[in-house]
């Protein structure tokens, strides 16, 4: 089978490497002809909403998915009438704007933070009034890696804020004193077969993700994610893989986010679980079985943010796997990430450290 892929970003090229061992071949849209999935697949020119880019990669594929968010709703769905495209057109919307997202969280039964539409600078006094301070305010679309956000202590930092943020459709969330941020990655096959791998455990730095541990070990809180992902997946009648990110707060979730498509908190799965996130969205958009999301050992990954450590450095520690996504260093880019995975936590952590040492 021939897979398009609109987007042809890291997360692009790792679904066609673990594809090619399936014989599957790949066809990517994107700007950049020499984006990362430009390695390992043919790149056609063009915009993700550009309809005579998508038109031309509907005819050269048998199914078309996506590594990027923001393909407008419309132009996804324009390619699903003329070939299969999962996930569903619907759920990539619903992930697109930050309110609808909440809501349609809360119609399912998954806890969130407190959060207030903000249309005006008077809707932000009002809504600040209302949940408190502190506070983040967030753009409603097109933010992402703590882009499109602000973060307001006290009164004086409303002064303006809405305007800073572009003036345009926002929303208020609490801030949540959160004691860690867990995600959980759920995958859909063609015949409503679902699985999911552990709950994994994130740092973020500056609204970006740094570090990921799994498995995240509490069966209490993997059953109550498993329910809020399975929602999502059974809502839309998903097929593919689907992340959600979460805050634990005193031992309960509150979702802040999903996202439909292959996430970076399951990188480890590459290295750490019997099949990767990566193999098994392949696996599902093309109807083939699901397979194993148990994890084979204590995974921890580090991502290299503007500057790649050197590779001899990185590869000297223990058990580490080096990704090179082969992008142009430039500050405050993802261009990289390193895996290390042990039989002890205790090892692993060691690793961890050791790894981060050599990134900035
Ligand atoms: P987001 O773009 O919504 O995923 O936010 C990026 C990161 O900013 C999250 O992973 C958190 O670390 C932090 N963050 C976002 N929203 C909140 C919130 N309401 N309370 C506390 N931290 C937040």
């Amino acid at each position: 089978m021939r897979i398009g892929i609109i987007g042809a970003g890291q997360l692009g090229r790792m679904l066609a490497l673990a594809g090619y061992p399936l014989g599957q071949r790949f066809v990517f849209v994107d700007v950049d002809e020499d984006a990362p999935g430009a390695q390992v697949g043919r790149i056609i020119r063009g915009r993700f909403d550009s309809p005579a880019a998508l038109a031309a990669l509907a005819a050269s594929v048998d199914v078309v998915t996506f590594d990027v968010e923001n393909v407008p709703q419309s132009a996804a769905q324009a390619v699903a009438a003329k070939v299969p495209f999962y996930p569903p057109p619907e759920a990539l919307g619903a992930g697109q704007d930050r309110l609808d997202e909440k809501h349609l969280f809360r119609s399912l039964g998954i806890p969130t933070a407190p959060f207030a539409p903000v249309d005006s600078q008077q809707a932000l006094v009002e809504a600040a009034e209302s949940l408190g301070l502190p506070a983040i305010l967030k753009t409603r679309r097109l933010g992402y890696d703590g882009r499109g956000q602000v973060r307001l202590d006290t009164l004086g930092d409303l002064h303006d804020a809405f305007a800073a943020l572009g003036g345009v459709p926002a929303i208020l969330e609490g801030l949540v004193r959160f004691d860690r941020e867990l995600s959980l990655i759920g995958v859909r096959g063609l015949d409503g077969a679902t699985a999911f791998w552990p709950l994994a455990e994130n740092v973020h730095v500056n609204g970006m993700l740094r570090q990921t541990r799994a498995p995240w070990d509490d069966a209490g809180l993997q059953a109550d994610a498993e329910r809020h992902v399975l929602a999502l997946l059974e809502r839309f009648d998903y097929v593919g893989v689907l992340t959600v990110e979460f805050f634990c707060v005193e031992g309960a979730l509150l979702a802040n986010e999903m996202a439909p498509r292959v996430h970076n908190s399951g990188h480890w799965t590459i290295e750490g679980a019997v099949t990767s996130q990566f193999e098994n969205h392949v696996r599902a958009i093309l109807g083939l079985p699901l397979g194993s999301t148990k994890a084979t050992g204590h995974a921890g990954m580090v991502n290299f943010i503007g500057q790649l450590p050197p590779l001899a450095d990185a590869l000297a520690v223990e058990g580490a796997h080096y990704h090179d996504y082969g992008k142009t260093a430039r500050p405050g880019r993802k261009l990289g990430h390193c895996t290390v995975v042990r039989d002890k936590a205790v090892e692993r952590d060691a690793a961890l450290t050791h790894l981060m040492s050599l990134s900035r």
